[in-house]
C-alpha cells in the first residue's frame, strides 16, 4: 500500500471528512485491521484566508509548499491539497515537489466522464466558482461545461462556507438555500452539481435532493485511496 499524503486545514472540519473517508474506505476494500497508511500536515487557516481574501495568492502558496514539503519529507508517495481552492496554486505547489499530485478537478472529471456528465453546476468558494483555475481545467481538458449559480446566489455560497461550515457551524436555512440554488442549476441545464468545496457535504448531502451531487472530498478521498491500494491514478 502507498501512503497517502494531505495538506489539510483548509479547513480541518473538511480535512476530518478526508481522514475518515479514506480510511473508511480502506476497511471496506481490505477488511479487518486494515486503515490507511497517511501522512497529513494541517496548517493554521487564517493566515491562509486571509492571503486570499487580499488577492496575495503567492504568499498562500509559500505556506503550502511550506506544509507539503513536510508531507513529502514524512514519506508519503503522492499528495492531496484537501480544498478545492487552494488548486488555484496547484502548480507552483508541484513545481517545489518531487512527489506527484493527485488534481482535485482531474479525478472530477474522470468521475464525470465514466457516467457520460458534461454539464454541471458549481458550489464553491467565489473564488472556485468565479476564477479560470476550476472551470477551465475542466473546461479545456476535459470538455465538462459549468452553469454557475447567480451573483447573488454565489456571495450566498461563498459567505456559508467561509462563516459557518469551515467554523463547524451547520444551519438548517443555510441548508435551505443551497438546496434551492441546487434546483435552480438542474432546472437551467445541469446535469449535476459539483461540490467543489470540501465542506459543502458537510450540509448537503445526497439523500436532501433529487438531483444528483457530485462531491469533490469524496471522489478525490476514492481516488485517493485507489491508487494508494492499486497504485492506479
Ligand atoms: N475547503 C474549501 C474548498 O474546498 C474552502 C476553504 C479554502 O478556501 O481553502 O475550496
Amino acid at each position: 500500500m502507498q501512503t497517502i499524503g494531505l495538506l489539510g486545514g483548509m479547513s480541518w472540519e473538511s480535512t476530518l471528512s478526508y481522514y475518515q473517508h479514506i480510511n473508511q474506505a480502506v476497511r471496506q476494500q481490505r477488511g479487518g485491521l486494515h486503515s490507511a497508511q497517511v501522512v497529513l500536515y494541517s496548517l493554521d487557516f487564517a493566515p491562509i484566508a486571509r492571503c486570499q481574501h487580499e488577492g496575495n495568492w503567492q504568499q498562500a502558496a509559500e505556506l503550502l509548499i511550506q506544509g507539503a514539503r513536510a508531507v513529502e519529507a514524512g514519506g508519503a508517495d503522492f499528495l492531496l491539497i484537501c480544498t478545492n481552492t487552494m488548486h488555484k496554486v496547484a502548480d507552483q505547489i508541484q513545481a517545489g515537489l518531487s512527489i506527484p499530485l493527485l488534481h482535485i478537478v482531474d479525478v472530477l472529471a474522470a468521475h464525470l466522464k465514466t457516467r457520460n456528465i458534461t454539464k454541471v453546476g458549481l458550489l464553491g468558494t467565489r473564488f472556485t466558482m468565479e476564477q479560470a483555475f476550476f472551470s477551465q481545467r475542466l473546461f479545456d481538458s476535459f470538455a465538462i461545461e459549468v452553469v454557475l449559480p447567480t451573483p447573488a446566489q454565489r456571495a450566498v455560497v461563498d459567505q456559508v462556507i467561509y462563516s459557518e461550515l469551515c467554523q463547524g457551524i451547520i444551519d438548517e436555512q443555510s441548508r435551505q438555500e443551497y438546496l434551492n440554488i441546487i434546483n435552480q442549476l438542474s432546472a437551467n441545464g445541469a446535469q449535476g452539481i459539483v461540490l467543489g468545496c470540501t465542506e459543502i457535504g458537510l450540509l448537503v448531502q445526497q439523500h436532501h435532493t433529487n438531483v444528483p451531487l457530485f462531491d469533490t472530498l469524496r471522489i478525490h478521498a476514492d481516488a485517493a485511496v485507489q491508487r494508494a491500494l492499486h497504485h492506479e491514478h
